[in-house]
């Protein structure tokens, strides 16, 4: 018998879902579901992202919903907009076929009028962010008085992302009878008051230890300089022609600088993060959907989730700062038993997180060299050489002109004709990489030598010769407000009251710039700029992140390494002009700027 049927599902959603490849209950599905379907328990689910928990709350629903009434039943709150997407989608299609079945996805950025007329027309299930549904409550559009089931989805980052007051709000306008279903990755203190406020008694489940690294993930870790992060990274791209990764990032402002940097570069890469608007988003995450994308720069928040097939690479490019979420991070690799890699460019100061994070995954990390040029050469020339093996040759339209080729080539041996071939790509490599540095650092060199080296240039570096005494920051102002660098100097002292001694480097771009502050000023300027205004709009200063080498120095590609298949200006343009860097909002719709 199929074990979804000893679970207790029924024929109807046991044939929709052995259609998309379900043969037997995850663990968490395995646990949960009959818990579930009794319908008369609180409950807690505690499993890591890519365990199948849609499923283990899905199915239940569409069991315990009475799909002849036309008012909503069950409410599932997410924390993205993508998320919420995924989920009403998968509901929809476990529900393929039973008789109306009406899911409605609730969410930010997206036509409300169209959301309402489906809330309207009737549904039983609302998949929402908490956001917009807040507003649809506001507008008295939605009754809830009929719930009887709340799932709160990746409870732990709907918290992050600070939601914890919109929650409150739309619960308490469900009925008090109601059962709340609390899915997490992780359980933080803030995630346990909610289980406590919220819940009676609730079943508690927790799948897999919190060791439970996904076992079809290898670890890798290359150690390299913080300056040369940027050109080790594209050296292990380049060395793998057939990537398809997410690149995670810490902050939005590096996610951005490294796609901006790659698509120059000539890279099919875009980022992913909560400043770009809502079709950005959804632009971006078909395109990588498609594969048109090979690289996502993305943060951690915007990546939650996010169920994307055949991710070859998650990539580290910075680690993040709480270790959960590097599973979170390498989880979106190596999917439904496909196998996969993590890997993380890090510095000798770094070395400690990563075995920080051996410990809590259970699992060691590998160490990688940084591919020499040659090895990268090397890749790049029988990635070529296969393509040339697998292109697809419509004789009908090459015909005509082949007697013309052949006649071109009379003269060559094939021999020759296959060295120019290989040497038309391989020469562009051959440059771009000749005399290309070694990018490893050696364990043993030791941070004196670092040092040293860098002092020699003058530059500022701190005690552990890691960080300067500067941290870098940026601004949402710059060229395109009419500030040369000495006004924006002096804008940023008379609004934060420290002297011009306390700033540094001024890099000052067309709608940003970013300026470096004693790291003894960083508190003073933040509170500074807390509130400010100017010319009507907010201005916001962040971290722009650890130093990451300048990317627009060091290796550059020549964009033709990838021929065509770029989205080049698409993605570009649309970042510079579309205000990705401005936040006009002033920081109220928090489902967009939050992260
Ligand atoms: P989570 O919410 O725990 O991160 P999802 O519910 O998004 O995980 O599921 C992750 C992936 O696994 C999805 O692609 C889903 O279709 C697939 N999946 C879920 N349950 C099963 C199952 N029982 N058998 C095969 N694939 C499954
Ligand atoms: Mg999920």
């Amino acid at each position: 018998m199929n074990p979804f049927i000893e679970l207790g599902i029924r024929h109807d959603i046991v044939n929709a879902i052995t259609e998309l490849g379900f043969e037997k209950p995850t663990p968490i599905q395995e646990q949960a579901v009959p818990v579930l379907l009794t319908g008369s328990n609180d409950f807690v689910g505690l499993a890591q992202t890519g365990t199948g928990k849609t499923a283990a709350f899905g199915l239940p629903l569409l069991e315990l919903l009475d799909f002849s009434q036309r008012h909503p039943q069950a409410l599932v709150l997410c924390p993205t907009r993508e998320l919420c997407l995924q989920i009403s989608k998968d509901i929809e299609k476990f529900a393929k076929n039973i008789p109306n079945v009406h899911v409605v996805a609730v969410y930010g950025g997206a036509s409300i009028s169209d959301q309402l007329r489906q809330i309207r027309r009737g549904v039983q299930i609302v998949v929402a962010t908490p956001g917009r549904m807040l507003d649809i409550i506001g507008r008295n559009a939605i009754d809830f008085s009929n719930v009887r089931y709340v799932v709160l989805d990746e409870a732990d980052e709907m918290l992050n992302m600070g939601f914890q007051e919109d929650i409150n709000n739309i619960l308490s306008t469900t009925p008090d009878e109601k059962k709340t279903w609390l899915f997490s990755a992780t359980m933080p203190a803030e995630v346990r008051r909610i289980a406590k406020n919220y819940m009676t008694d609730p079943f508690e489940l927790t799948v897999g230890t919190k060791n439970s690294g996904n076992a079809n993930i290898e670890h890798h870790y290359y150690v390299i300089r913080a300056r040369d992060k940027y050109a080790a990274f594209k050296r292990i791209v380049d060395s793998n022609p057939e990537i398809f990764g997410i690149v995670f990032c810490r902050t939005k402002v590096e996610t951005q600088e490294i796609a901006e940097s790659l698509i120059k570069d000539g890279y099919n890469a875009d980022s992913l993060h909560g400043d770009l608007s809502q079709q950005q988003r959804d632009k971006v995450m078909k395109r990588y959907r498609e594969r048109s994308l090979q690289l996502l720069i993305a943060t951690d928040v915007a990546a939650r989730g996010i169920d994307v097939n055949d991710v070859t690479h998650v990539i580290n490019y910075s680690l993040p700062d709480e270790i959960e979420n590097y599973t979170h991070r390498s989880g979106r690799t190596a999917r439904a038993g496909k196998t996969g890699i993590s890997l993380s460019l890090v510095n000798l100061k770094e070395l400690g997180k990563i075995r920080q994070i051996e410990k809590v995954i259970g699992k060691s990390f590998v160490k990688m060299e940084v591919p020499r040029g040659e090895a990268v050469v090397e890749s790049q020339l029988f990635a070529m050489i296969h393509k040339v093996q697998q292109v697809s040759v419509n004789d009908d339209h090459i015909d005509p002109y082949l007697p013309k080729i052949l006649e071109s080539f009379a003269d060559l041996s094939k021999e020759e004709i296959i060295k120019r071939f290989a040497s038309l790509e391989f020469n562009r490599f051959l440059e771009y990489y000749q005399n290309a540095p070694d990018l490893n650092v050696d364990a043993n060199e030791g941070r004196n030598s670092f040092d040293r080296e860098r002092k020699g240039k003058g530059e500022r570096f701190g005690r552990d010769g890691y960080k300067s005494d500067y941290t870098r920051l940026f601004i949402n102002l710059g060229s395109v407000d009419e500030f040369t660098r000495g006004d924006i100097l002096g804008y940023i002292c008379n609004t934060t009251h420290i002297s011009g001694k306390s700033i540094g480097k001024i890099d000052l771009k067309g709608v940003y710039t970013f300026f470096e502050v004693e790291n003894a000023s960083v508190d003073k300027v933040f509170s500074g700029f807390q509130n400010a205004e100017f010319n009507g709009r907010s201005v916001r200063v962040e971290n722009a992140g650890e130093g990451r080498g300048d990317s627009r120095g060091g290796e550059k590609r020549n964009r033709s390494f990838r021929n065509g298949s770029s989205d080049y200006n698409g993605g570009r343009r649309k970042r510079e002009n579309g205000g990705g860097f401005r936040d006009f909002s002033g920081g109220k719709r928090r489902e967009k700027s939050r992260w």
